[in-house]
């Protein structure tokens, strides 16, 4: 049997082990999948190894911890310096990102997008706005603080920080913060959000689980939106193929993780 586990702090709320649980038991997999609350990210790789951990996903607030904590790190996550999806490979621990891959698959039914707002600065919107612009799309990052913004800036994002915010229009404005994730928090100051929100095609928000105050004020203004759902199977399946060593089919484990969202 095959251990596998999710870091996070919090990390009650996620639904991971539900989702590759079930890809396990109908895909005859003999995988297991646990959640680990871990409150130091230093602690990461020690912790993964004593618990003889095949995989783990990472969620907030350590995905940049476990990028540090690597042995190697493959593909978009060395571009990134975000890690999300663990594996031990003969005792080495390999690091990869399916975020954004898992974001991009989620707004498929998004048309004509090419200008895009991230609000929050962490990994998630470091992992979104390579991605983007990897895609040619022109990206501007808002954050509340100005410190983590030097990153965005030097890949080619315009960059605001709440004192210095000038309003233009987008297409999508994705909200990557954790505010709406166990408080009812917008991501920015309400005027700020309204304005934004009065400016863009879509929105969508990395959360899941629960409506946001910040997609609540979306529907309020008939803009189409997704909450972080779509993103979280992208992400899920991608993670599921590394965990299984691609002796799985990619189209069953979707399948059957998809089923997980129905419990
Ligand atoms: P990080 O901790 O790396 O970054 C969090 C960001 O949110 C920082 O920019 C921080 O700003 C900002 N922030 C936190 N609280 C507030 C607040 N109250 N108001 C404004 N800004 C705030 O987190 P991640 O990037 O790893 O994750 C962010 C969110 O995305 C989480 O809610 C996570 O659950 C979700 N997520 C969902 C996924 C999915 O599959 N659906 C996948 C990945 C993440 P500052 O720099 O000022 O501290």
């Amino acid at each position: 049997m095959q251990l596998f586990s999710i870091f996070g702090n919090p990390v009650s709320h996620s639904r991971s082990p539900l989702m590759h649980n079930t890809v396990f038991k109908n895909l005859n997999y003999k995988g297991c999948y646990t959640r680990t609350h871990l409150l130091e990210g230093s602690k990461l790789k020690e912790t993964f190894f004593n618990l003889k951990l095949s995989g783990a996903n990472v969620t907030v607030p350590h995905k940049e911890a476990a990028f540090e904590a690597c042995d190697e790190v493959r593909g978009f996550a060395q571009k990134v310096g975000v890690v999300n999806t663990l594996i031990n490979e003969n005792g080495k621990l390999i690091g990869y990102n399916t975020d954004a891959d898992g974001f991009m698959f989620s707004i498929e039914e998004f048309k004509d997008v090419k200008k895009v707002l991230i609000i929050g600065a962490g990994g998630t919107a470091k992992a979104l706005s390579m991605k983007f612009l990897d895609e040619g799309l022109e990206v501007s990052v808002l954050n509340r603080s100005a410190g983590r913004l030097e990153f965005f800036q030097s890949i080619g994002c315009k960059v605001y920080s709440w004192d210095d915010f000038q309003i233009s229009e987008f297409d999508l404005v994705v909200n990557t913060t954790s505010a709406g994730l166990s408080d009812e928090n917008l991501p920015a100051p309400q005027e700020m959000i309204e304005d934004i929100l009065s400016h863009t095609r879509y929105a969508a928000d990395a959360i899941y689980g629960k409506l946001t105050p910040f997609l609540r004020l979306a529907q309020e203004k008939n803009i189409p939106f997704k909450d972080g759902a779509d993103m979280l199977l992208g992400q899920g399946v991608l993670a599921n193929e590394l965990f299984t060593n691609y002796t799985l089919k990619k189209e069953d484990i979707k399948e059957q993780m998809q089923k997980s969202f129905l419990y």
